[in-house]
């Protein structure tokens, strides 16, 4: 058996990449007994049927490292979160979710701040000294200029990669500068393609001549906070992790809890205010989605 991963998958064919070449497989029976679907970005165990056709048999599923739902892909490593210093401008509030959901989901954040050849209002400062705090890595990028194109490299050369952010802030652009032609499939993802009957289109992973695999859709796009467990809100924001070790009370929810480490780091400047206020907007947003959850 050799080992490979699941690039795309049609109408009940896998697409798997070893070496650097596809194979078509099936999958084999087994699978579906144990409820078990190959999933695109999952590494896999195959048996060569023909080699000279390139075809195979999925035999083996190894274990999941992360799994996305939207889009529907295994073994992602990190999300690269894209936001324009301007046109548009940030939106701190969205920006803090999408961290949350890609923490959420186990995987490593970039944030890639863009369009820094028109950032005449040094938001990049601001912007880095919140996130450097909370213990992310950063990127200053301009696909205009060029500037940072080598370092986004650097980051996706050898991982699994989603991207994620707004319309409009340059994400295909930058995927562009990468690798000429290279682009994002945006808008409706379930419409169904005519191949004789009605298939599904799933997303794929693609390539970097550079190195590097990308989901070809980008992550996050739906923001549903409701998967993430409010007991597990707090952990997701890492700068709040080391300091709510010295809170009063262990379950401290770091709201109107006395000597609460977190509340006392923000206001020493410690913890930045608007990581705290996007904390606490999005623990009233998630506890009110769950009483609604309820109700239904
Ligand atoms: P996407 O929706 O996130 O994929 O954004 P696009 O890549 O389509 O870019 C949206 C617009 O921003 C396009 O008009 C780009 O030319 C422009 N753009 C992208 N990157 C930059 C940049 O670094 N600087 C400037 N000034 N414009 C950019
Ligand atoms: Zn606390």
């Amino acid at each position: 058996m050799i080992n490979g991963t699941i690039y795309k998958g049609i109408g009940g064919f896998y697409y798997v990449m070893v070496d650097g070449m596809l194979y078509e497989c099936k999958a084999r029976g087994k699978f579906k007994n144990i409820n078990m679907t190959p999933t695109v970005g999952d590494f896999v165990q195959i048996n060569i049927v023909d080699e000279a056709e390139k075809t195979g048999v999925i035999e083996t599923i190894l274990p999941r490292k992360s799994i996305l739902l939207r889009p529907n892909v295994s073994n992602v490593d990190q999300a690269i979160i894209v936001f324009a210093l301007k046109n548009p401008e940030p939106n701190m509030m969205l920006l803090d979710k999408m961290i949350l959901l890609a923490e959420n989901a186990n995987l490593d954040v970039v944030l890639c701040f863009n369009k820094c050849d028109i950032d005449d209002e040094g938001r990049f400062d601001t912007l880095r000294s919140i996130y450097n705090n909370a213990g992310y890595d950063i990127l200053r990028t301009s696909p205009k200029t060029g500037e940072g194109i080598v370092s986004l490299k650097a980051i996706l050369n050898n991982k699994i990669s989603v991207f994620s952010g707004p319309s409009g802030v340059g994400k295909s652009s930058l995927l562009n500068a990468i690798e000429n032609g290279f682009k994002l499939q945006t808008g409706d993802l379930s419409h169904k393609i005519k191949r004789g009957k009605h298939t599904t289109r799933h997303s794929e992973l693609l390539p970097l001549k550079s190195g590097g695999t990308v989901v070809d859709t980008p992550g996050f796009t739906s923001l549903s906070l409701h998967e993430i467990p409010l007991d597990r809100l707090s952990s997701l924001f890492p700068e709040f992790e080391s300091i709510s070790a010295a809170c009063q009370f262990d379950n401290c929810k770091h709201l109107s809890e006395p000597n609460c480490a977190v509340k006392a780091a923000v206001e020493a400047g410690e913890i930045h205010a608007s990581r705290y206020e996007a904390y606490q907007y999005i623990y009233h947003e998630i506890e009110t989605l769950g009483r609604k959850y309820k109700k239904w």
